[in-house]
């Protein structure tokens, strides 16, 4: 063949991409600190070179400062949160082990499916969107189920806003003899997150979230007796790429031999987000957030605008809000991104039409940002 004449044609007369400037108020991605975009512009190295070697061993230790844990096997898993939820449960959930699933939002949805096609049988306890995981329910299932394996449940449902008592749920399933799986994507930097206090197996999050950072990473951590049980396995993982026992050749404490190609340049980025949280501290970085939660509820009461969860299990990092009487859920939404630049977060599943979702994440996290989604609402809404 005649390669020069057989080539397809090159698309021609673009632009460079420059994205809009928007106000990123919705369930995440956040707004990304100038200082973390910088990181990830500067020169890529390779993933084994003694400077990016040095630099991932900080990571980890500025990792276990968010988990607030002392777990060896602490990283940063490549890919988005998604990553983090599947690497916990095709390295713990073997084929037929019974895992219990704690489901009060889309979230909690997505680990049942997660059981099933590791191979597992997943129980489930149903807690209403919109309210937490009930200790009582899951209590009652490990009473019925004395055979399970491991617990899961979201500490924070972006989808309805809510908390969970991450302490008494962990408890529960180690009292049972049950490892605990927990997803801490929404919560980490945003609400207390003390891995080790709570004693918590198996714990992830997402680098969009509350911490700021370009999307595509899932830190993550696990517990000596995680680490026991996957070491035990009867069969392999079944992933290859997300199989722990692979993985820590390159992340562990002692060899770094490839697996796959680093994210190197988002990794630079997640360093410079983890040193932000370090310098600002952990315990400020949750009052922030408290803070501002609380100016965005008192500008909202005037308007109407109520939220969908009780105050004691509120998120503050993510506002579910009932759609007031009249107003067209979609049509804000739009005009809000159209008019004012601001995206914020439409309801899932069945409270799809019914609720937005304002998330403050992180650097989103900022008075200037509430005082101006305050303003375009009030004056969508008058219109
Ligand atoms: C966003 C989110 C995820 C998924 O993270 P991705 O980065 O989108 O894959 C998982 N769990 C919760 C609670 C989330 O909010």
């Amino acid at each position: 063949m005649n390669l020069s004449t057989d080539l397809l044609a090159a698309p021609a007369g673009l632009q460079t991409f420059i994205p809009p400037q928007r106000c990123l108020l919705g369930p995440g991605p956040s707004e990304i600190d100038p200082r973390v975009l910088t990181a990830a512009g500067r020169p890529t190295i390779g993933y084994l070179d003694p400077a990016f070697v040095t630099m991932m061993e900080e990571l980890k230790s500025l990792l276990r400062y968010a988990f607030q844990t002392a777990n060896p096997v602490t990283f940063a898993a490549s890919g988005p949160g998604s990553v983090g939820m599947e690497m916990c449960f095709v390295n713990l959930v073997e084929p037929g082990d019974k895992v219990i699933v704690c489901r009060n939002g889309v979230f909690g949805g997505r680990m049942i499916e997660n059981v099933t096609r590791a191979g597992g049988i997943a129980v489930v306890v149903e807690d209403q969107w919109g309210q937490p995981v009930s200790p009582e329910k899951l209590q009652a299932a490990l009473a019925a189920n004395p055979d399970a394996a491991v617990v899961a449940f979201v500490h924070a449902e972006t989808s309805t806003g809510v908390a969970s008592d991450a302490a008494t749920l962990c408890a529960l399933a180690a009292q049972a003899g049950c490892l605990s799986i927990v997803d801490c994507v929404t919560s980490l930097a945003g609400i207390p997150v003390a891995v080790d206090a709570w004693g918590a197996d198996a714990v992830y999050s997402g680098s969009q979230k509350c911490l700021s950072c370009v999307p595509g990473l899932a830190p993550i951590t696990f517990s000596a007796r995680a680490i026991e049980r996957v070491k035990a396995r009867k069969l392999p993982v079944r992933s290859w790429f997300m199989d722990l026992n692979l993985i820590l050749g390159y992340w562990g404490e002692t060899t770094r031999t490839y697996h796959h190609t680093a994210p190197n340049n988002s990794l630079f980025a997640l360093h410079e987000s983890l040193r932000l949280l370090a310098e600002e501290g952990l315990a400020a970085s949750w009052a922030r957030h408290r803070r501002l939660h609380e100016m965005l509820a008192e500008g909202l009461a005037p308007l109407g605008i109520e939220f969908l969860v009780e105050p004691a299990y509120r998120l503050p990092q993510l506002n579910a809000l009932k759609v007031p009487e009249g107003a067209d859920e979609a049509a804000v939404r739009r005009r809000l991104l159209v008019d004012f630049s601001i995206e914020i977060g439409a309801g899932l599943g069945p409270l799809a039409g019914k609720i937005w979702r304002i998330g403050l994440m992180g650097y989103s996290a900022r008075e200037e940002s509430v005082r101006r989604v305050l303003a375009a609402l009030r004056e969508l809404l008058a219109r």
